[in-house]
């Protein structure tokens, strides 16, 4: 059981409780996964990790990773308060990827899909060489096999560490999208919190269709700098997927419990 520590604060015990990041209500984990990860109490949605994420849309068993060959290098060999070679050991230890995110193939709802998934909790799910690499070959395959193509993103944007190369792959991403689109192939794209940066700013918002989890983060630089910037006071709201709908930037509010069958439903009438 949850114990007070002194000074008030909730002690957890591992593996058993979790504490919710909004409420701070105590949580039970099977209760807490059978409702997909959303505080039962609240509403807030912690975050999936990849496999969670497969788990969640894809047929069971059907996944099948592509690109994992694919490994981060350091171009710049980046140093700051710590070297880049090893935040990306520390983060591939921490989240069992090699990268901030995962390719692969399998079906949902029975249709063939390609599908990636960015995971925040590797270096911020930023973009990277190998991220652009791994998510511009997986669009090229879909081209090749004419399957769509599905990314859920979550990401704060850019990898500083790996300088212009990360900023070049927001270009080679929406050009892969472009082919794609030419060959009349469709593009699902899955916002989660949060969105941000140069991911928000390529292909997370180039989808056919743009689905978001509800209340979301979903922008391009954070609500502070753009107020430092234009010296103004934000709106109410600014920048969660409730805003984006209301202002034509989304095309639909999904709750998690859903996304599954809203995905297939799309998919089922884009094969008609
Ligand atoms: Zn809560």
């Amino acid at each position: 059981m949850p114990v007070e520590e002194p000074g008030g604060k909730k002690s957890v015990p591992g593996g058993l409780w979790t504490k919710c990041e909004k409420c701070n209500e105590i949580i039970y984990n099977k209760e807490l996964g059978k409702n997909f990860k959303v505080c039962p109490k609240c509403g807030y949605y912690f975050r999936l990790t990849p496999k969670q994420r497969i788990r969640l849309l894809l047929d069971r068993g059907s996944f099948r990773e592509n690109y994992a060959n694919l490994k981060p290098s350091d171009p710049l060999g980046f140093v700051a308060v710590q070297s880049y070679k090893n935040k990306v050991k520390q983060d591939q230890k921490k989240t069992g990827l090699s990268e901030a995110v995962i390719s692969g193939e399998g079906r949902i709802g029975k249709h063939k899909v390609a599908i990636a998934i960015l995971d925040f909790d590797f270096m911020g799910g930023s973009m990277a060489s190998v991220v652009g690499e791994r998510v511009t070959r997986l669009i090229e395959k879909a081209i090749k096999k004419r399957i769509p193509v599905v990314i859920v993103s979550s990401s704060g944007g850019a990898r500083m560490q790996e300088g212009v190369l990360s900023l070049m792959q927001m270009a080679k991403t929406s050009a892969a999208l472009g082919l794609l689109d030419r060959e009349r192939i469709p593009f699902i794209s899955i916002l989660t919190n949060p969105t941000t940066g140069g991911v928000s700013a390529s292909f997370a918002m180039l989808g056919d269709v743009i689905i978001a989890e509800p209340r979301a983060l979903i922008g391009f630089a954070g609500p502070r700098v753009i107020e430092q910037t234009i010296k103004q006071k934000l709106p109410e709201g600014f920048q969660t997927s409730e805003f984006l709908l209301k202002h034509g930037l989304i095309d639909m509010i999904i709750e998690r419990k859903n996304l599954k069958s809203t995905v297939v439903r799309i998919l089922n009438l884009f094969s008609s």
